[in-house]
Formats: C-alpha cells, structure tokens, sequence
C-alpha cells in the first residue's frame, strides 16, 4: 500500500526534530559509563556467537555491531548511546578476585573466586550462554570447578542457564543459595497467566524482530533473551532474613532481603572482605519497571525505595564497589553512595508524586500526562527510562494502590474496544473522515491521537489496507523516538505484525520443561483448570480423583467450575486415575491418549470414558493470538 508520500516525509521530519531535542537535552558527549563498561576486560566470547541445537545461534554479540555508528534517524539518541553500552561484551574485573560476564546473554553472570572453585551469580537465561560464560572464565583465569550457584531472584534470565554451569549429574550438583519463597514464585509464578504474559514478552522482547537500526536495538536492562535451552535445578539452601551472612566456599556472604521489590522473592548481598555490594536487579543502570509491560503484578514503588535506602545504611560505607546482575558496575565509595541514593530517589519520587497528583484527584492519564521529570534526572543516565518509564510507572502505582477503575462512572463498565470503535467512527461521521483526521493528527505531528484513531479504524469494521498501512508508520515513528527500548520493541512489533500479520515462530527458548517439573500438584490442577470452557462443561457434574506420583488430589467439575483439593480423595469418584505427573502433563497436552497412557502404566478404575470426557472439557491455548487486530 503505497501512502502519500508528504505524510511520510511529514513523519520522517517530526521524528528528526524531536530526536535532535533528545539529542540536545541530555549530555550524550559524557564518556564516563563508556569507560566503566569497558573496565577490567579481560576475555571476549568466541567470534562466531554460542550456538544452540537446531543449527540456531542461541547469542551473538556481533548482531549488534550496527551500532557502531551515529545514531540514524530510526532510533531515540538516548536509547542509542545506552544500547552501545550494553553492547560492551565479554569477561571484566569488578575488583580482585570478582568478575562478570557482560552481554553475554540478557542478565549478567557474576563471578567470585571461592576457596576452592567458582562461586556464581545467577547463571543467565540459557544453558548455552552460561556454558559458554563459564568456558570464557575457566579459559581466561585457569579452570577451576563450580563449588556454588547464587540466585538472586525469580526472573528466568537469571537461572534458566543452570544446568551449563552445573551439568546433568544431579549426584555432583554444586550448592545452590537462593531467596527463601524462592519455588513458591519461581514456577508458579508464570504458569497461571502464562500464555498471556508469554505472548506480551514477545512484544517486550521484540522477539520477532531481529536486531537492526530499525528492530531491536537494545532492551535497557541488556541486549534481549538468548535463544537457548531454558533449564532448571532446585536450589539448596535458602536464604532467610537480612543480616543473615553464610560462608560459601570459604567467602564471606552478608544478605539482605529485598523481596516484593523487583521481584516476589529477591536478596542482595554484600561481600565484606572484598568490599562488593550486589544489588541484584533491585538497581540497574536505568529505572526499572514498578509493572513490566508483559504482564505482571504491579510492585511495591516504596518498599524499593526502602529496600535500597537499607542498603546504603548498612553496606554502602563499606562499599568500594557495587555490582548489578543487569548492566556495569559503579566505583569508589562516594559514587557508590550517591548511585544507591539516585536509584533510591527515582523509586521514590515516582511512588510520591503519582500519590500526590492522586490525592488531588487525579486518574492515572491524568496523572501520566502531569508527573514531570525531576531535574537532576537529565543529567543522571543511570536512573533514565530505558526499560521503565515514567509514565507507565505513574501507572502502575496507580494500580498498585487503586486498582484498574479509576473512579469515572463511565469507566466501570466500558464498552469492548471493537463496539467502542464502530460507535466512534460513526460519530466522525465514517471511515473517509477518520482516515482524513488521522492524516491531519500525523501532519500536525499528534502520534498518540493519530494511533488513537486509526486503532480505532482497524478495530471498528473498517480495517482497510489504507488503515493499517497509516497505524504501521505511525508506531514505527513513536517506535523510533522511544527512549525505552521495550516500548520501542512494542511499538515495532505492533507494526510488525499490523503490515504482515502475526507469524509463529517457535519460541526464544521454548517452555522450561526442568522448572514445569518443581510445580507443585495444586499450582499443576489449577493451572489446568484455568482452560475449562464453560459452553462445553454446562451440565457437567464429575468427580475425579488423581494420585499423581504418590500424591492424592480430588477434581470437582461441577456448576461449569473446576475445583482440585490436594492431599484428598473422593469416597465417591467417577473415575480414579493414577499416573504420572509427566504423562499427566502429556494427556493434558494432547500427546499422549489415554489407550498409550494405560499402556505407558497409568491405572484407571471406573468409569474410564469419563477421564477422556474431562479432557475434552478444556480449551488449548495459542501463543500467537492477535493483538493489534482484534
Ligand atoms: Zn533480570
């Protein structure tokens, strides 16, 4: 579809202009984070990238090298600058007998040099990268073995790589330290709202996207997830409160408890004989998301703050260096403080003034459209929105605190985006009117209300090619001026998929077949009960009981409601089934019958035809569903 060309140039100038006032707003001439990205390399990954099975590259680095150029006009400046930090890859000094491996996947892997072998820090998102991480350390400081694995938090890129460090012999595990509530949100936490959350990571990620000067460029945090086997082990040993300090092969640990913060369950820690605070993921080097935009529970803004303000207090004076389990380390014990104290304001300020402006009555566009940047943030790179915003972050502590009704009648019960569309583009008076006020808002340079409308074309019955072909350049353009580069990745990939529809790729890594395995037999049921289609189970009454891998559990479908109690058994079952949780898994799943079920072992008594009855009773759910169409 061939668009009037002055719109285009129309875009392509606005863009310029409002990326030339980044540009001339913020100090991008600063080479100060170039020279602490770059401290201390001392190794490199292999030239070539890691590979994965299936011919695939699960990372490389070099994908990335068109960023070293200007930035063009198809990118925020702010964002470029970041991404070209987060390109710096490879093996770097922290301090004397610390280390961290750099861009070698989403996350960092930290490195500690234990009395008797490597002690690491959250072993990244794939047994790939973190292989190929350990071979570059063993390679460039004499191979040691692995005597123990820290995991700061729940987040998959930080221990989906496990089984690369640990290996398979689950006789010679290492030790395994991880924050206490640690499988109760690991698993669990995914799994409910799973195919939704996996669906909007696509978005986040820009996984259908590739990397180029008009697709991923940079994922604030880091590059993006690597394209490798996610694995799972069960940690060892929790770690239960602050000020808890364990000695791990022969290293002096002081934790601190930072869960409810970035993450359900998350520690830092401080290493007083080195003098190195982690800060996990609690502090970044850009303002992290109080509610990330592929789904999740909204955090606790405050709690953060404090979390972080308790570490200055109790670690920071000792502080020669603190390191992160996301972007380059901050030196020298005056830096250190003032670094913690920024990260802590921004947290802050967001939590207060969202508060503030809410208590004057405000709802949270409002409240977006109102909150200022502070102004010391132009000159503080580190606390800028390159994966969160302040905007979207306004929002979430809206959420966090009042929920999604922000108090308007009109909003307790709005009408679905696709009856909203065709009442409104009827009262524009039709599609050519709406088309011509959605060229008008591009030339006077109103993206959002240009997107607005167009949104509104393509979601009312009026999707024409002409349509989608405007709402595709409008959010490439809003794409290119993002300084956060997951909301540049969602703007993309929404246009992406508005000009060639949505194409199924297999996933990143795929499902963690090691972590679905840990999910306990409640989270398993409800988990399933969460596909039951009302329509199919009307008029259905069954009574199921289960033991799964020795466990009871007795399954209620009754009132089109499916309801399991665990560690119970029904004296009046339909049918009674004992099996395994792995071919539990597979009938669920569709792979397995079960004729192959009773054949692979399982035992069924009663009425056998009703745990077929059962199974048809739930929907599968597609990861690829629309999002930008209706
Ligand atoms: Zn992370």
């Amino acid at each position: 579809m061939n668009l009037d060309d002055t719109l285009i140039s129309a875009l392509q100038k606005h863009t310029s202009a409002a990326n030339k006032a980044w540009a001339a707003a913020l100090p991008l001439n600063d080479r100060a984070d170039f020279v602490a990205a770059t401290k201390g390399h001392i190794a490199s990954l292999p030239v070539g990238g890691v590979a994965a099975p299936g011919g695939r590259v699960a990372w490389d680095i070099a994908d990335y090298d068109f960023l070293d150029t200007e930035c063009p006009q198809t990118a925020n400046p702010s964002l470029w600058r970041m991404a070209q930090l987060n390109k710096i890859s490879g093996l770097f000094e922290v301090a004397p007998d610390v280390w961290q491996a750099r861009a070698c996947d989403y996350a960092n892997m930290s490195v500690i040099k234990g009395r008797t072998g490597w002690i690491l820090i959250d072993p990244l998102m794939a047994r790939e990268t973190s292989a190929a991480a350990l071979k570059m350390v063993n390679d460039a400081l004499g191979a040691r073995p692995v005597s123990a694995v820290v995991v700061t938090h729940t987040h998959p890129d930080h221990f989906g790589g496990l089984k690369g460090v640990t290996g398979d012999d689950a006789d010679n595990y290492p030790p395994i330290y991880a924050p206490v509530g640690f499988m109760a949100y690991a698993a669990a936490e995914g799994v409910l709202g799973g195919n939704h959350t996996s669906r909007r990571a696509t978005y986040q990620f820009g996984i259908t996207l590739g990397a180029s000067a008009t697709g991923v460029i940079d994922g604030g945090i880091g590059k993006t997830v690597a394209k490798g086997r996610r694995t799972f082990v069960e940690p060892t040993h929790y770690i239960e409160h602050t000020g808890q300090e364990v000695l791990i092969d022969g290293v002096r640990f002081i934790f601190q408890m930072a869960s409810g913060t970035e993450a359900p369950a998350e520690f830092t820690f401080f290493l007083p004989d080195h003098k190195v605070l982690c800060m996990a993921e609690v502090c970044t080097r850009t303002m992290h998301n109080i509610l990330p935009p592929r789904g999740a529970q909204a955090r606790d803004a405050l709690l953060w703050a404090r979390t972080i303000d308790e570490a200055i207090e109790r670690f920071a004076d000792d502080a020669d260096v603190v390191m992160n389990c996301h972007n380059w380390p901050v030196w020298g014990r005056e830096a250190v403080v003032l670094y913690l104290e920024e990260q802590r304001d921004i947290y802050k300020y967001i939590h207060d003034q969202t508060l503030r402006l809410a208590n004057l009555g405000h709802t949270p566009d409002e409240i977006a459209e109102l909150i200022v940047e502070p102004d010391w943030l132009s000159r503080k790179f580190h606390a800028r929105g390159y994966y969160g915003t302040l905007a979207f972050n306004a929002r979430a502590v809206y959420q966090y605190y009042y929920g999604f009704f922000d108090g308007q009648p009109v909003n307790l019960d709005p009408l679905s985006p696709a009856r909203l569309a065709q009442h409104i583009v009827d009262a524009i008076g039709g599609v050519e009117k709406a088309i011509e006020q959605a060229q008008a808002a591009i030339r006077q340079d109103q993206l959002q209300w240009a997107a607005t409308l167009l949104n509104y074309l393509v979601f009312a019955d009026a999707d024409l090619p002409q349509v989608r072909a405007l709402l595709v350049e409008v959010y490439r353009h809003q794409g290119y001026r993002a300084e956060s580069g997951i909301m540049r990745n969602i703007y993309l990939t929404g246009a992406k998929e508005l000009d060639g529809g949505v194409t199924a790729l297999p996933m990143a890594g795929g499902r963690n077949e090691d972590l679905a395995a840990t999910l306990s037999l409640a989270d398993w049921f409800d988990a399933y009960a969460v596909r039951l289609n009302p329509e199919r189970a009307r008029d259905v009454n069954l009574t199921l009981n289960f033991t799964v891998d020795a466990r009871t559990a007795c399954v209620w479908v009754v009132r089109q409601t499916e309801f399991a109690r665990v560690d119970y058994a029904c004296d009046a079952a339909d049918v009674s089934v004992v099996i395994s949780l792995r071919q539990l898994e597979a009938l669920a799943g569709g792979k397995l019958s079960v004729t192959e079920a009773v054949q692979g072992g399982a035992l069924i008594t009663g009425q056998r035809e009703l745990l077929d009855t059962w199974l048809d009773l739930h929907d599968t759910f597609d990861l690829w569903f629309n999002i930008v169409t209706p």
